[in-house]
């Protein structure tokens, strides 16, 4: 045992509860190959990855930790029938990227435990690997640890990821004022047709939209747009207004809608996983944002923070009538 015990050592965080579980030896082998080269390693905030007990991670005197967790299960997140391993990793990495973007929050690390059904469990922690790897790469995060269990049930993936921010500057929900524009980027709704799986976080306008602008307020839109509207409004011990004709409706959403603007426009406030950001800007910070388009893709404004408690719809006339805060229900997509 002497031997188990020290391989368990240079395994670390990603080390091995049952002795006897060969597939987990193998895919850590496996998986310090495939990271050994890995551009997502090299960050210099990561001291000690996969290969010791826990990893290390080192920010400024003057920055944050900002951490986040999400667990994505078969029959529920995703559907193993239907989904790729490499479509269902890629997911499980990008929600959490997603929550990132939504505190404004440069992402530097991720580990990742998998519930693995017994039939199949080395190829299929490797496709989950493979499917995350991509986008670890284009956002530099570096795989630094996890766990990985085999078990009768189905596949369940929970991925936690470590970011940093300067101290006091992560964007909150909380921050909402009357009189702020709400503002949000890209087009909304239809994302079970393709998006909810193939989604750009919005890490890089976040980032970006912070360091120039006075945001107040923020989260990513996973929930849908009236659920996540009113989180923050509630958060922020306010009420708000969406103008219906301002909502950046998605092709996705009119495709589903199959041409009646008035589904598109309830796919848009209520789908969900559309995973762009939600900002509450003061107005001449959003007017000034509004103008310069800083980010690739469009940041709209659609409507605004209102002292009020409540959500409303606005329709083009002016009138407003109460909006019902309508989520996304996590069934199988
Ligand atoms: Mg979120």
């Amino acid at each position: 045992m002497v031997g188990e015990a020290n391989r368990a050592g240079q395994l670390g965080c990603w080390h091995r509860l049952a002795y006897s579980d060969h597939m987990e030896l193998e895919f850590i082998d496996w998986l310090s190959g495939r990271l050994s080269q890995h551009p997502s390693q090299r960050r210099g905030e990561l001291r000690l990855g996969i290969g010791d007990d826990a990893a290390l991670l080192r920010v400024e005197p003057d920055e944050e930790f900002v951490v986040t967790t999400d667990m994505l299960m078969d029959g529920s997140h995703f559907e193993l029938s239907r989904h790729s391993l490499a479509q269902i990793g890629r997911k499980s990495l990008a929600v959490n990227l997603s929550d990132m973007a939504a505190m404004a929050a440069e992402p530097l690390a991720a580990f990742v435990s998998l519930a693995l059904p017994k039939s199949h469990a080395a190829e299929q922690a490797r496709a989950l690997i493979d499917g995350m790897l991509p986008l670890a790469e284009q956002f530099s995060v570096a795989l630094a640890g996890g766990d990985t269990n085999c078990w009768s049930g189905p596949l369940v993936i929970s991925v936690m990821v470590v970011g940093k921010c300067a101290a006091g500057r992560a964007l909150r929900r909380s921050g909402a004022l009357p009189g702020d524009r709400m503002l949000v980027t890209g087009a909304l709704g239809g994302s079970l047709l393709d998006h909810h799986l193939s989604f750009t976080p919005r890490v890089r306008e976040a980032k970006l939209l912070s360091a120039r602008y006075a945001l107040h307020a923020g989260c990513d839109l996973s929930d849908g747009l009236s659920l996540d509207v009113a989180r923050v409004a509630a958060a922020s011990g306010c009420g708000a207004v969406l103008r219906a004709a301002r909502i950046p409706i998605s092709q996705a959403a009119r495709r589903s809608a199959a041409g009646d603007n008035q589904r598109a426009l309830q796919h848009a406030l209520h789908d969900g996983e559309d995973f762009e950001l939600l900002l509450a800007v003061p107005p001449d910070a959003a007017e000034r944002l509004l103008s310069e388009q800083p980010c690739p893709v469009p940041c709209t404004w659609i409507g605004e923070f209102v002292s009020e408690s409540g959500i409303w719809l606005e329709d083009p006339s002016g009138h407003r009538q109460p909006l019902e805060p309508r989520g996304y229900q996590h069934g199988v997509s």
